[in-house]
């Protein structure tokens, strides 16, 4: 046989050795084994990532960009190279495109700020969409607000898909300046085409900012294959620390917007009369930064990349196709989004009990799942739901946490 007609052995993880990256997983609660089905909200940090905040901390810890002695260039050198880190998992064309801010929520507050201040006038339009978090619908109507700009809604259809139709005539609004939308619903799952998205969106002259929060860490995401202008994510949702988020923006567009904040090491000369700033990023990173976050950060990022982001997305999927066929088999439960192209998570309701009842009962099984609105009260007024009960998957799940979560939900279910 020739090499070529050979079979490959499909690579598979290795979900023994990984689960020992995360001894959290391994936990009790209530006298039972942690099954950890939040991913969408937190991920747990790898062990390197916590020896490495630890050791930094321990032996290196110096401010960055501010001192000359030893401490402090070999602190500046750490976290120079977690920005290059960065800006390389993201296929960004320079450093100076990655902005380190507290999360994607401030991630998106800078861009709604900075891009409004420079861009949108009295009139203009901002298009969101029906499925976005808090935090991509928030800052853009302070900012509206301000300003006298619209806020402009892309309709979510029955299936949890965005109303393709609707966007195509919604896009060519006079006056639309930028496009923010959600990559993945966190609330539903719904993976939005955003390629295309960003391309009819450009084909108008308008910019696009991606709410990257659900999609970074768990597929291979490249900006400069999706040419967003603006592309936002956390690194606590991407089994990295809590306070460090990642703004990428297209350079040209960041060179020409002002500062969300001032303060030190962001300036090029203050004196009372004026203050005239240095170029990105440093001017969008006012103040100490989180520096033992941002080089924890590379180091969940170097971990995810060494297992491989096509075989986590891929283990994902399966996941989610597992328990999807699953859940298909409880009567009394409806399962809320059911896009083509779906995140692995589950977002559903019980016609016997309330997602809260469902939560608070599940956690005595040892069960972590997220019940609520999930900081997107818009998709629950659209699917007629309150609140919904959501499992959320991530690579180091494995199919036994799927199947005792739903022995678990079969048990909370009898009680009503
Ligand atoms: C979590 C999340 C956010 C907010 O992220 P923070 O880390 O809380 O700032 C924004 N958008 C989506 C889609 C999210 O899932």
């Amino acid at each position: 046989m020739s090499s070529s007609t050979k079979i490959k052995i499909p690579a598979k993880l290795d979900l023994i050795k990984i689960r020992q990256d995360f001894p959290i997983l391994d936990s009790s609660i209530n006298g039972k084994k942690l099954i950890y089905l939040d991913n969408a909200a937190t991920t747990h940090k790898p062990l390197c990532t916590i020896n490495r905040m630890r050791d930094f901390m321990l032996n290196e810890n110096g401010t960055v960009r501010r001192g000359l002695y030893s401490l402090s260039i070999n602190s500046t050198k750490a976290f120079d190279e977690a920005r290059e880190r960065v800006a390389k998992f993201i296929n960004a064309k320079s450093y100076s495109e990655i902005v380190f801010t507290r999360g994607s929520t401030e991630s998106i507050n800078l861009v709604a700020y900075s891009f409004s201040s420079a861009f949108i006038e009295a009139g203009d339009s901002i298009l969101i969409s029906g499925l976005e978090h808090h935090a991509n619908i928030v800052p853009w109507q302070l900012q509206a607000e301000k300003i006298g700009a619209k806020i402009l809604v892309i309709p979510v259809l029955e299936n949890g898909e965005l109303d393709q139709e609707a966007f195509s005539k919604l896009i060519k609004t006079p006056g639309l300046k930028i496009l923010a939308l959600t990559h993945i619903s966190n609330s539903i799952g719904t993976i939005n085409p955003i390629k295309e998205m960003i391309k009819s969106a450009h084909a108008e002259g308008v910019k696009v900012l991606i709410d990257g929060a659900q999609s970074a860490g768990h597929f291979k995401v490249d900006m400069q294959d999706l040419d967003a202008d603006f592309f936002v994510f956390s690194g606590h949702k991407i089994f990295g620390p809590t306070g460090v988020g990642i703004l990428y923006g297209k350079y040209d567009l960041l060179e020409i917007m002002p500062p969300y904040q001032g303060g030190g090491e962001m300036i090029e000369k203050v004196t009372f009369e004026k203050t005239t700033f240095t170029t990105p990023p440093h001017r969008f990173e006012a103040g100490t930064p989180a520096i033992a976050e941002v080089i924890g950060l590379a180091s969940s990022i170097n971990y995810l990349e060494n297992i491989g982001l096509d075989l986590i997305s891929d283990y994902e999927n399966e996941l989610l196709n597992y328990a999807t066929a699953r859940i298909k088999n409880f009567k009394n439960i409806n399962i809320i989004g059911d896009a083509k192209n779906k995140a692995s998570l589950i977002s559903f309701t019980s016609d016997l009990a309330e997602a809260f009842d469902i939560g608070t009962l599940i956690n005595e099984y040892g069960v972590a799942i997220r019940v609520g609105h999930h900081c997107a009260q818009p998709v629950m007024q659209r699917f007629g739901v309150s609140s919904t009960a959501r499992a959320s998957f991530a690579f180091y799940n494995t199919k036994e946490d799927i199947d005792s979560f739903f022995i678990a939900l079969e048990k909370v279910l009898a009680i009503f």
